[in-house]
């Protein structure tokens, strides 16, 4: 097994899979660079191809001996043109382009449009932004097969780019029949996470968490300006959201983003329900080996924010430089991190425990971790959710979380600050000491003369049964006695 070093970085690095990363030796530079977990995006790609990289992913986990987390993104009511014939096509301003119900490949003055809720909606005047809003098309004239409009921003236009509508509401449900067919096969493959787009109503993850049968877990995208409305129902009925700036930029104005960036973060962090921010972070990497100061100021925001992950779209799927776009993130979460006045920011964001022992623990864990200056807080979980308990306090000592279940060590790959293993569950309180020290010994977060500490539930292997919390000091002689071994 080829050792890797620990990471440190609290922050975790969230990348998209695409035609840029999709050999073996690809997918292993960027999580050797740093990506902590891998975005599917059923938005483009077949099963097959999704399936070889889930094999790639989990290969890992035998070469490094770390679990890996693997997110299938569902395309979601997307709005897509169709494809072109001849590669991209460059719409000039003043240019007239027609939208039709013709499958077949467009060219420079059409492209299929196969989604009849637009018909039915758009009318003269009615604005279609294109590709993130960066091309601005206005109807003319509709009718039930064609739309022509006048290109009032232009510029290049690929196949298969997604299509906002904001002037008019949309009917829309929140799984297609294609997502009903990704989220079977995300299942099927065992992806940990299952990300719904366009998520309007906290009752469109109802359906989502049905089909998946208790497989994974439901990440909620917040892209509609009908979900700010309901966050903390979505957050309640969620496992995670992401603060998805692509499409919540279009539907809104852009300046309306940052704030609703920190109070989605906000939001998600009282709660304890992971939140990622994504799309554009480091946008111009797609063509650049450096990205602008800019982008770099954004990544760390989301970093400063307290976001449990940060996520790199195009930057890694389809773009020039897959791997430094991962590196650099890296180096930006470290500096953020390294930065003496970051957790103290991080701290602002006041969590309330529930009224329960396993939050009281949760939360009493941070703060004895600074009190003692603990290495390392071993939490031993089942479910998981003891770990995002005490995760949500933004600890300053990396989290350590123990497990026999592999779907549960999987899925902490998203969480801020969280190392999973997987191993046996302790039968003892000797045990559960011994197992602690010598696994913050072998995963480097702890040496000789080091506190841990300790959250358990007794009877042991009872899941959300947490109710122990025990400080354990290394002693020198431990550093020789922890052998290799399962533990
Ligand atoms: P997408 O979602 O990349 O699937 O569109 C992210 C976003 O809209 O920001
Ligand atoms: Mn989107």
């Amino acid at each position: 097994m080829k050792k890797l070093p620990p990471r440190t970085r609290k922050v975790r690095i969230l990348a998209t899979l695409g035609p840029a990363s999709s050999s073996e030796a690809m997918i292993r530079k960027l999580y050797l660079a740093g990506a902590d977990a891998f975005r599917l995006n059923m938005s483009h790609g077949g099963h097959e191809g999704h399936a070889a990289n889930i094999e790639i992913i989990r290969g890992f986990e035998k070469d490094y001996g770390r679990p890996t987390t693997i997110l299938a993104d569902l395309q979601g009511p997307k709005l897509r043109i169709g494809t072109f014939a001849n590669g991209p096509v460059t719409l000039a301003k003043g240019a007239r382009f027609r939208l039709d119900r013709d499958p077949t490949p467009g060219n420079q003055s059409r492209v299929a449009l196969l989604h009849p809720e637009i018909f039915a909606a758009a009318h003269e005047g009615t604005r279609l932004l294109l590709d993130d809003g960066k091309l601005v098309l206005r109807v003319q004239s509709v009718s039930d097969v064609a739309i022509d409009t006048l290109v009032e921003v232009g510029g290049t236009l690929s196949e298969r780019k997604g299509v906002n509508v904001p002037d008019v509401v949309l009917p829309m449900a929140a799984l297609t029949d294609k997502d009903r067919r990704d989220l079977a096969f995300a299942v099927e493959a065992g992806c940990d996470w299952i990300a719904l787009s366009f998520v309007q109503r906290p009752q469109d993850l109802a359906e989502a968490r049905r089909l998946m049968g208790g497989h994974g877990q439901l990440l909620a995208k917040i892209e509609k300006p009908a979900a700010l409305a309901c966050l903390d129902e979505i957050l309640e009925m969620s496992d995670a959201v992401m603060v998805a700036r692509g499409d919540l930029g279009v539907e809104l104005p852009p300046y309306a983003v940052p704030p609703l960036q920190k109070q989605i973060v906000e939001s998600a962090r009282r709660l304890g329900k992971p939140v990622v921010v994504a799309t554009q972070m480091l946008e111009s990497m797609i063509k650049a080996p450096t990205p602008t100061r800019a982008e770099v100021s954004d990544v760390a925001t989301a970093v400063y924010d307290g976001a449990d992950a940060v996520m790199l779209s195009a930057e890694t799927a389809a773009g020039d430089w897959p791997e430094e776009a991962v590196a650099m993130m890296d180096s930006i979460a470290h500096s953020v991190e390294h930065d003496p006045g970051y957790l103290d920011r991080l701290h602002f964001t006041k969590t309330m425990p529930d009224p329960t022992t396993a939050d009281a623990l949760a939360e009493a864990s941070q703060r004895i971790t600074e009190t003692v200056t603990a290495k390392a807080i071993v939490c031993f979980t089942s479910s998981g959710s003891t770990v995002r308990r005490v995760a949500r306090e933004r600890p300053s000592a990396p989290i350590l979380a123990l497990t026999p279940r592999v779907s549960t060590a999987r899925r902490l790959g998203l969480m801020w600050g969280v190392h999973a293993v997987r191993t046996r569950d302790v039968g003892s309180f000797e045990e559960m000491i011994g197992k602690s020290k010598r696994m913050a010994l072998r995963h480097g977060v702890a040496g000789a003369g080091d506190k841990i500490i300790i959250l358990a539930g007794v009877p042991f292997g009872t899941p959300g049964s947490t109710n122990v919390l025990h400080v354990a000091t290394i002693r020198g002689d431990e550093l020789k006695a922890h052998g290799e071994g399962e533990g």
